[in-house]
């Protein structure tokens, strides 16, 4: 297994135009790394240029510490699965998976040993003499796992493996991966346009947008700590809520207004405007888990809340997602205590007061999108 590296990697098919802008990664040997971004962002370029089936345009990609810029991909040492398994239809499951191996003249008895252990690994050991068109979607994709596991290879770069599959496979096979993954200590690169995918998989998360990378960190402090605006949104699911609100510094005191509602700054961020231009524009983002009803009652009382309308309830089982409409605009709620739960959908239309935790509240630069307090320590 081995480190992969891009250092300052561009790519452009048209001279100006980036596809990847300035990119550098560095993947720790052993390291389960995902690649998220919108569509059309240049996941699959950047995987393609490690595989080396793209040329790159300046920059340099190092493979366990040696650049491979022009080393022809089947001697870079990679396995590759992509989202269209591409198994060879008139092939056996156990023909597939020995394939790359026969055509680099490997012993028939190691070919053996190797489909055998993989078959093993991926549950396929009673399928080995299918031929793809008898396996379901699942199974087709751990056949294209198994081609890429016999390999044994340096790295496995992933484009896209589970997009094919529907919901509960595409779970069933996350955990496989992740699993596959402790028992490999395998180094993985795995693009992805999904969130969830990236959360639960990635022991980082490097997020991409436009071929410019906006963050590399675990996917905890991608999700506490975003860079930027961009990112709070892309993960988290609903969407974080930002809400346009100013600064004002007024005789000493120092507070965040907008329509819906006026708060003390809280003690952690006051440091960080004693040379505040007052007022100044803000952007506050807050996490739908982070709001809930104001209670009267609770011992710990939140200072402040602010009415919203209930709009929307939807009620996936264990937990709701609640939409509102407030003076701030539309809010995004996640309630997942059980009694809420069950009866939340009597609450449509009624106004209810609301308050969020102010530790968990980012704030970011309106102009920039740039959170004003990212702490998330770079690694
Ligand atoms: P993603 O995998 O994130 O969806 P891609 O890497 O496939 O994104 O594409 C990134 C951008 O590069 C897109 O705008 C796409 O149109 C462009 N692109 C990809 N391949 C080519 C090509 N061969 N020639 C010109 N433009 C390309
Ligand atoms: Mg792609």
């Amino acid at each position: 297994m081995a480190q992969v590296q891009l250092k300052a990697v561009s790519k452009s098919y048209i001279p100006g135009a980036l596809i990847i802008n300035n990119a550098s990664i560095t993947v720790n040997d052993g390291e389960f790394m995902v690649l998220v971004g919108p569509s059309g962002s240049g996941k699959s370029t950047l995987l393609r240029m490690i595989a080396g089936l793209e040329t790159i345009t300046t920059g340099d990609i190092l493979i366990e510490g040696k650049v491979v810029n022009k080393l022809h991909p089947k001697d870079r040492d990679i396995a590759m699965v992509f989202q269209d398994y591409a198994l060879y239809p008139h092939m056996s499951v156990y023909d597939n998976m020995a394939f790359s191996l026969k055509s680099k003249n490997v012993s028939s008895s190691i070919i053996k040993k190797r489909v055998l252990e993989a078959a093993e690994i991926l549950d396929l050991t009673p399928l080995l003499m299918r031929k793809p068109k008898a396996l379901s979607g699942g199974q087709r994709q751990r056949v294209a796992l198994g081609r890429a596991i016999v390999r044994q290879p340096k790295v496995f770069l992933f484009d896209e493996p589970l997009s094919n599959l529907d919901a509960k496979l595409r779970t069933q096979m996350r955990l496989e991966l992740k699993r596959l993954h402790a028992f490999l200590k395998a180094t993985i690169i795995y693009v992805t346009h999904d969130q969830t995918e990236a959360m639960t998989l990635g022991d980082k998360i490097t997020v991409l947008n436009h071929g410019v990378i906006q963050q590399m960190n675990t996917p905890l402090n991608i999700y506490n700590h975003p860079t930027n605006q961009f990112v709070a949104s892309f993960l988290g699911s609903p969407q974080i809520n930002f809400f346009d609100s100013t600064i004002i510094s007024q005789n000493h005191h120092l507070y965040i207004s907008n329509n819906a509602w006026e708060i003390d700054m809280p003690e952690k961020f006051r440091s960080n405007f004693n040379n505040l231009q007052s007022p100044t524009k803000v952007m506050i983002g807050v996490r739908p888990e982070d709001i809930f009803e104001f209670d009267d009652g609770a011992l710990k009382r939140p200072q402040f809340c602010f009415n919203a309308t209930v709009d929307v309830v939807e009620t996936l089982g264990a937990e709701v997602l609640c939409s509102l409409k407030s003076d701030v605009g539309p809010i995004q709620m996640r309630i997942s205590d059980k009694k809420q739960v069950v009866s939340y959908s009597a609450n449509i239309n009624k106004t209810k007061r609301l308050t969020f935790d102010l530790d968990q509240m980012l704030m970011f630069d309106p102009e920039t999108g740039n959170n004003l307090f990212s702490t998330a320590t770079p690694c």
